[in-house]
């Protein structure tokens, strides 16, 4: 294996890409066998799918049926794994570590710019049957993938210059080293509503620092992780690799079982902060190592300074993007008591605009696709009548749509106080409410006063708030923007947040680091012993 990759040739695979957009029939069969959703077979996928592969595809748990939220009809469904099969793949999975480990970085760099180069070509119809499978719109599920992409190319500048460092000795002709080394077998959970990007994330990364991957996706988007996983697939069969990712699809007993074995070294866990606690309670407990990438109950700020055009079209995007299910979707907006009203009268007046793009997230003029399943409309629901029973104001919305799928109407809340049990609350639905705040002092308390502290931005043009905001005495969160929205990341930067968020980071900056052990290395080079702090200990 390794006299080839020095090798690496340049191999594509052309396969046709699909580019027609989707029109609906009334047939309740599967949507695959659909002449209308031809893309979904361009990606590999049948009518029934193994959902487990471990260099080969298999799956002898139960069958799961994947839904499009837009309709609630059928796409196709997935034979996931069971107990057992995860942990034959576990067994796999440290194999193949052992090999991928002695691949020189560089060149595990070179098999992750094949991946991104892979994705490349299937963007299209892979970023459609995200939007299929979650609900979220063409252009979201397009800028999914996208970020995978992104991460890819990052991680191949990564595998050149990640590097540790020479510390001065206090012992003469001593030098101390710091070396980053694999962890071993890396478990990526991730969560329903970015089924291909937190993957993607975490597989570039621990990839490229000599990690094999076990990635275990949502019950409700198994195509995705399917479809994923064979793109991955196909370039470790065309250098022969072993296989160094591996997916096991399956429910809450999978879940467990992975979080459990010791032989999964980072478990990198994205979901509800609920799930999460018992997540890394479970690995700690092992002392395993874990990245928690949990929930978020994230503030727009808007001082009275704020440039409120920009601060009105980034409170749209940010409530209402993927119908309310982005971890860092915007949840509460903290205006200043002067523009309150005004603030309020407006975004509303943008929301009704919004009506007539509401519909199937795949059609070319939708903004506002379905939630992803009945339960969302439950806890949106459920959402709309306390915050009414606490005392709030629907301004805009509050109703379910009746049509088939899982539709809600955009939702704007007013008059509930600050630390309202609903306002505290994480709905993964678009529902926002708006909060009057004297100043820019009271609305940075309100911002940290949750549990969560994943993203949170502020409005102004004032240079003192701004900086105050991102100083000590400023928000809490692992995401500080200015005049821009709470969601929307680029991979650049270090992602993830504080407190029941999790503390994880991911993508960008240093975040590398989490899926490497650190070495110490003191180094004699005097031909003497010496302690350090000048402790002397010797026999004649
Ligand atoms: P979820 O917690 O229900 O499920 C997440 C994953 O955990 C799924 O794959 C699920 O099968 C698995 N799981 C469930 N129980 C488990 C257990 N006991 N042990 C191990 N695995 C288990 O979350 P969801 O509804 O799919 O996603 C929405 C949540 O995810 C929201 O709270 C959202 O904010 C959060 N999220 C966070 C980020 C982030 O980066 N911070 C990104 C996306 C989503």
């Amino acid at each position: 294996m390794l006299a080839h990759l020095r090798n690496i040739s340049k191999l594509a695979l052309p396969r046709r890409l699909v580019t027609q957009s989707a029109s609906y029939s009334s047939s309740s069969s599967f949507l695959i066998d659909q002449p209308e959703y031809s893309f979904l077979k361009e990606l590999g996928l049948e009518r029934d799918n193994p959902g487990v592969y471990s260099g080969q595809w298999q799956g002898r748990g139960p069958s799961v049926t994947s839904y499009d939220p837009g309709t609630g009809r059928p796409i196709a469904t997935v034979r996931q794994g069971n107990v057992q099969e995860l942990e034959q793949t576990i067994g796999l999975a440290v194999e193949a570590y052992k090999q991928w480990r002695q691949v020189p970085a560089p060149v595990r760099g070179e098999i992750v710019r094949q991946i991104g180069d892979e994705l490349r070509k299937y963007k299209e119809p892979l970023g459609k049957l995200v939007s299929l499978e979650v609900g979220k719109i063409y252009s979201e599920g397009q800028g999914e993938v996208q970020e995978f992409i992104d991460i890819c190319d990052y991680a191949v500048g990564l595998s050149r210059i990640y590097s540790g460092q020479l510390i001065n000795s206090e012992r003469a002709d001593h030098s101390i080293l710091e070396a980053w080394r694999p962890l071993g077998v890396v478990g990526v959970i991730s969560a329903y509503n970015f089924p291909n990007a937190v993957f993607g994330w975490n597989a570039a990364i621990a990839l490229t620092t000599g990690n094999s991957v076990l990635w275990k996706g949502a019950p409700s988007t198994p195509l995705v992780s399917v479809a994923t996983t064979k793109i991955v697939a196909d370039v470790l069969r065309r250098n022969h690799l072993p296989p160094v990712v591996t997916l096991c699809q399956g429910g809450t007993d999978v879940g467990q079982t992975l979080v459990a074995d010791k032989r999964v070294n980072l478990v990198s866990f994205t979901g509800s902060c609920q799930t999460g606690r018992d997540v890394g309670v479970e690995v700690q407990r092992r002392f395993g190592k874990v990245i928690l990438e949990l929930g978020g109950n994230n503030a727009l700020i808007i001082d009275e300074s704020a440039n409120v055009k920009m601060a009105l079209d980034a409170a749209l995007f940010g409530c209402i993007g993927t119908s309310g299910q982005r971890c860092t979707t915007t949840r509460r907006i903290i205006v200043h008591e002067k523009l309150h009203d005004q603030f309020v009268k407006a975004l509303v007046g943008k929301y009704k605009q919004l009506i007539p793009k509401i519909g199937h997230q795949l059609e070319a003029q939708t903004l506002v696709g379905p939630v992803h399943t009945q339960q969302n409309v439950e806890n949106y629901k459920a959402a709309i009548a306390e915050a009414k029973s606490l005392g709030g104001a629907v301004a805009f919305g509050g109703n379910v749509i009746q049509r088939d799928g899982f539709y809600v109407e955009p939702t704007v809340i007013t008059g509930l106080p600050h630390d309202a049990s609903v306002v505290h609350r994480e709905t993964f639905a678009p529902i926002v409410y708006i909060l009057k705040a004297k100043n820019v002092d009271q609305a940075i308390e309100w911002n940290n006063e949750v549990e969560q502290g994943l993203s949170s931005a502020i409005f102004t043009e004032n240079i003192g708030q701004a900086f105050k905001w991102i100083g000590a005495k400023g928000s809490d969160c692992g995401i500080v923007n200015i005049n821009t929205t709470t969601n929307g990341a680029e991979i650049g930067g270090a992602f993830g947040g504080e407190k029941a968020t999790g503390g994880g980071r991911e993508s960008g900056s240093d975040a590398w680091k989490q899926y490497c052990k650190r070495a110490t290395i003191t180094v004699n080079h005097s031909g003497e012993l010496a302690c350090a702090q000048g402790v002397v200990f010797n026999v004649e």
